[in-house]
């Protein structure tokens, strides 16, 4: 996929500032990065801005995340290669394209149609095979195709998700979610062996809010993800 484009410069300067010199170690997730052409995920008028240090809107009340919470995320999943990562909100399938480099299959749901096939769409364009995108309340999990090595939820849950803890593998699962509302949000590391279970914030975190059975309730009947309780 390391094919030069026109942006190839600036998405090694993303790479370099803001994510290497702000802490991010993990060299495979650094690669990916490097590798992956962000431009892609965003529509022709913000192509130009896909490498700035910023979440932009990618339709649908929705953003693509900043590049720095992409990696940070990635590397606390600790994936190796190999690895069945669930991840909850697909948004511009741009995290779901780093996950598809590090991992070794990656199931990603998105309760938007419209984003989910736009994703589908430039994820098979890439050649990113190793991926299955689902319609549907992420916040229930995928559980036929549970236990899953890493979780990986990209929208502010209200709390841990009962249906994501029991889908992460027992032998030392690793989850990373923003927990929170709309004032006050932190990123949380959960990890499993067995029954232990270890929860750590690791730091404060702004994302739209996970809507769904586990989730938030939308207040309105257009499916305005903003307005919610
Ligand atoms: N990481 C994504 C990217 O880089 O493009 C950004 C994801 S965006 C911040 C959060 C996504 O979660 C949105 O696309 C939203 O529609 C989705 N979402 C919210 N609640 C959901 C749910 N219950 N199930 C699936 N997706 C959900």
């Amino acid at each position: 996929m390391a094919k030069r484009d026109v942006f190839q410069t600036a998405r090694e300067e993303m790479v370099v500032r803001q994510l290497a010199e702000r802490g991010i170690r993990d060299a495979r997730v650094l690669q990916a990065m490097r590798d992956i052409p962000r431009h892609r995920f965003v529509s022709a008028e913000l192509q130009h801005l896909a490498y700035r240090d910023c979440p932009l809107p990618i339709g649908d009340n929705q953003t693509i995340s900043q590049p720095y919470m992409v990696a940070w995320m990635s590397e606390l999943l600790a994936l190796r290669g190999g690895e069945r990562v669930l991840e909850v909100g697909t948004g511009s399938g741009y995290q779901t394209a780093v996950l598809c480099a590090l991992a070794g299959q990656v199931y990603s749901l998105e309760r938007h149609a419209r984003l989910a096939d736009r994703a589908a769409t430039i994820l098979a364009e890439l050649g990113l095979n190793n991926v299955e995108i689902h319609v549907g309340d992420g916040s229930q999990g995928l559980a036929d195709m549970a236990p899953f090595d890493a979780i990986i939820v990209t929208a502010a849950a209200p709390a841990l998700p009962g249906p994501l803890r029991s889908q992460l593998h027992p032998q030392g699962g690793r989850m990373v979610l923003p927990v929170g509302d709309d004032r006050q949000q932190y990123l949380e590391l959960v990890t499993r062996n067995g029954d232990r279970w270890q929860i750590e914030r690791v730091g404060a975190v702004r994302f739209v809010p996970l809507i769904g059975r586990y989730g938030f309730r939308a207040v309105r009947r257009d499916d305005d993800d903003s307005a919610v309780v």
